[in-house]
């Protein structure tokens, strides 16, 4: 049986259409959730991503604006520009693109933002709240997976999740979130003997690897939800997932498509936390 497909790209659509009203809703109480993006250096992709963060920011009603910053900016004028950021009351929303120049310590600037600001969700407060299980801002692309697997109402409770690849940015905090949801869950990175073994148990199989076709339909459990978080360029220019999709859909019950799987809830659940933000900073949630 050919496995149903779960559009990110629709989902994360109509997610958009309902965070427009909301947004609307708080305008007219004179709230507008600002976000405010830190581009430093001339990277094309990063360039790239924060205008796809600009247009979507702007589709829903969410004021964006890009600090661009020169590639030699030190370290020492990133956090002085951060700082302002922390103290100005109009922004709600805090995200300096990764990765930055080698000279600049990612994790220094990182722990910099506000947690109250941070809608990227990779400051330590609020990793440490989500490990305990509390509301915070989470982790856009880990996020979005979980609004994936929730939307397709797949059961995650008591099922065995696999999660390949380990990164702070998705592999953990991915598997974090399924263990909140009280999925039994396994992490596979580079060292793992015999990946395929616990790649076969899994009801629920996370990718999130960065090579093109890593995984085939012989590493799949009949039946499994398969979300492929890879994006891997091919010689002849269009994307990729790490999961070999004509024969992975074949096995599996649900997969998603790269592109238009999770890369567009990542964008939407940023504009989530932004929102929240803006409510969260404007008394409308618990602080
Ligand atoms: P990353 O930081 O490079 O991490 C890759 C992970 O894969 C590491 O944990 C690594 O293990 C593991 N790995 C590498 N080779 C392996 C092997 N042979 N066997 C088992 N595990 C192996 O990557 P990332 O930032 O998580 O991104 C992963 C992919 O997702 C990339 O293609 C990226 O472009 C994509 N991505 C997409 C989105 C989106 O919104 N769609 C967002 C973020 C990332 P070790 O830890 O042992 O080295």
């Amino acid at each position: 049986m050919t496995a149903e497909i779960i559009y990110g790209k629709q989902l994360a659509s109509d997610l958009r259409e309902e965070m427009k009203l909301e947004v609307d809703a708080l305008k007219k109480a004179e709230i507008t959730p600002k976000l405010t993006v830190v581009l430093i250096g001339d990277d094309p992709a990063s360039h790239s991503y924060v205008r796809g963060k600009e247009k979507a920011s702007a589709e829903v009603g969410v004021e964006s604006n890009v600090l661009r910053m020169k590639e030699e900016t030190t370290e020492t004028q990133l956090l002085e520009v951060i700082d302002e950021l922390n103290n100005d009351v109009s922004v709600n929303g805090i995200l300096v693109q990764l990765p930055l120049p080698g000279h600049i310590n990612e994790q220094v600037i990182i722990e910099a933002i506000s947690p109250e600001k941070d809608v990227d969700g990779f400051h330590p407060i609020n990793i440490g709240r989500m490990v305990a299980g509390k509301d915070t801002f989470y982790p856009c692309t880990p996020y979005g997976i979980i609004t994936m697997l929730k939307s397709k109402n797949v059961k995650i409770e008591g099922k065995q999740a696999v999660i390949v690849g380990r990164s702070n940015i998705v592999g953990k905090p991915v598997g974090q979130l399924l263990l909140n949801e009280n999925a039994t869950v396994t992490y596979c990175h580079s060292r793992t003997e015999d990946m395929r073994k616990h790649t076969l148990e899994a009801d629920i199989l996370i990718v999130a690897v960065g090579k093109q076709h890593f995984l085939t339909a012989d590493d799949i459990k009949p039946g499994a939800v398969v979300i492929d978080v890879g994006v891997n360029r091919m010689e002849n220019g269009k994307l990729t997932g790490d999961v070999e999709f004509d024969t992975a859909k074949e096995k599996a019950d649900l997969i998603t498509p790269v592109p238009g799987g999770v890369g567009p809830m990542t964008i939407t659940m940023l504009l989530h936390n932004t929102i929240k933000a803006a409510k969260k900073h404007n008394g409308y949630l618990g602080k």
